[in-house]
């Protein structure tokens, strides 16, 4: 600090005052009232330089501080310089909120902050539109007292925020908002809500095509297999001729027919028709009469199949649902095992899951195929699997009829040693 320049000079000017006053004062005699007059008057000027920058800093707008000789012009010079790089950087952050208030005002997406306990923090247009909020009355209060939706209010208590909550908006029933909640810090968390209207109404097109489609097939369908059963070549000598045209029609009659009901089905299953259908199903019942029905498919491959029950506890779901996912992995597992090969299917639980588990020894699967054999239409080899009989939907009716039953779908296998299908099913508690 000494070696300031303007200190230097306030020291030495002072020291040089009371030098000169001193001796002046000594002349007459009075020394020590000159000196003192000469501090007071030091004190005195240095209150006023106080009092002026008191009043620029507290009361005074003037953005240019008073002008003061020596080390008060200084340190008002400094202060100026402190205060406008305070004003820049405020302006810069000025700058800086109002992009992000103008960026998240045009989002079309609605985007809220909201505390722990929900209470709202900031919200932008588009969630003031979506959810019919008011920007003058709703900070502060608590996001689920304003949405009194039932089901956000359970995802709110779970606070499973793996899955999106898909509910209609509050401030229009026709409005399908997809809500998606992200915590962040310790006590913040995002809400981000889209309109998903148009996406909604494109899948229900979508299912009530492929619903309609193969509902429609059903009838010529049928028409067809009737009179391909009367043109029968062992009751009608006159067709020998055309025996195998005759039984190569009758089939593919009968893998449409499949396929027809394998749509059916799962357009059943996206639209979740039958979720008041629901009672406790006897698993071992209905695994006993599919593995009677999978031997009878076997037939002359005369493949082992053995039933292993290790438990008595049954679930709860749709018997229908249930029996078409099991069969669909059982009979998977004769169609693909080679002739004579072992098929072993278990019903056993652990402390959490219940499991069906269909093991097989036949030719397995490469890795690459397997985390896309649910997708519909997924074959691994198409030509061999479709003269199997196998529509390709058989894995994707499996992976709906568990998602509709808490329940997910794993599957292990290695080429040339067999496959493991297992349904584990998450216990009710
Ligand atoms: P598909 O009607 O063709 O059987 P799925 O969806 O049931 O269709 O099965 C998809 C594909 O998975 C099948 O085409 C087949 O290649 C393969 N796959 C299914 N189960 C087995 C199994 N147990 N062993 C070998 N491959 C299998």
């Amino acid at each position: 600090m000494w070696t300031n320049r303007y200190w230097q000079t306030e020291v030495w000017t002072l020291a040089f005052i009371i030098l000169v006053v001193g001796l002046i004062g000594s002349l007459f005699d009075r020394a020590a009232a000159s000196v003192a007059v000469v501090i007071f008057a030091y004190l005195f000027w240095n209150l006023v330089q106080l009092s002026r920058l008191y009043r620029w800093l507290v009361k005074s707008r003037a953005l240019y501080p008073p002008s003061a000789p020596g080390i008060w012009g200084e340190i008002f010079n400094h202060l100026y310089v402190l205060q406008r790089k305070h004003r820049k950087e405020l302006k810069k952050l000025k700058g800086i909120i109002s992009e992000f208030r103008a960026s998240t005002s045009a989002l079309k997406d609605g985007a809220l902050i909201i505390s722990n306990q929900g209470e709202i923090r900031w919200f932008n247009r588009a969630a003031e539109r979506l959810l019919g909020l008011k920007s003058s009355t709703d900070i502060g209060q608590r996001l689920f007292n304003l949405l009194r939706h039932p089901s956000f209010i359970e995802y709110e208590q779970t606070r499973d925020y793996n899955k999106p909550l898909i509910i209609n908006s509050p401030a229009d029933e026709r409005i399908i908002l997809n809500i998606r909640i992200t915590p962040y810090n310790d006590d913040q968390r995002l809400v981000i809500i889209r309109d998903i209207t148009e996406k909604q109404h494109l899948e229900r097109v979508r299912q009530d095509f492929v619903a309609n489609v193969s509902h429609e097939l059903r009838t010529p369908l049928t028409v067809i297999t009737g009179y391909l059963e009367m043109l029968d070549p062992e009751t009608n000598p006159q067709l020998e001729s055309v025996a195998k045209p005759l039984q190569m029609m009758r089939q593919q009659a009968l893998n449409m027919g499949h396929l027809v009901d394998d749509l059916l089905l799962l357009s059943k299953l996206d639209a979740k028709a039958e979720e008041n259908g629901k009672q406790e199903v006897d698993i071992n019942l209905m695994l006993d009469s599919i593995c009677a029905e999978a031997r009878s498919l076997s037939g002359e491959k005369e493949h082992q199949i053995l039933f292993h029950s290790h438990t008595n506890t049954n679930l709860y779901g749709s018997e229908k649902q249930l029996r078409s996912a099991f069969s669909n992995l059982i009979f998977n597992a004769v169609r693909y095992t080679q002739a004579k090969g072992r098929i072993d299917i278990f019903w056993k639980e652990d402390d959490s899951n219940l499991i069906l588990q269909v093991q097989d020894n036949g030719p397995g699967i490469a890795e690459e195929h397997i985390p896309r054999l649910t997708e519909r239409f997924y074959r691994v080899d198409s030509g061999r699997n479709r003269s199997q009989g196998g529509t390709g939907l058989g894995l994707a009716i499996v992976k709906h009829v568990l998602e509709g039953h808490n329940g997910k779908l794993k599957i292990q296998s290695e080429l040339g040693k067999g496959s493991t299908f297992s349904c584990v099913f998450v216990k009710v508690k």
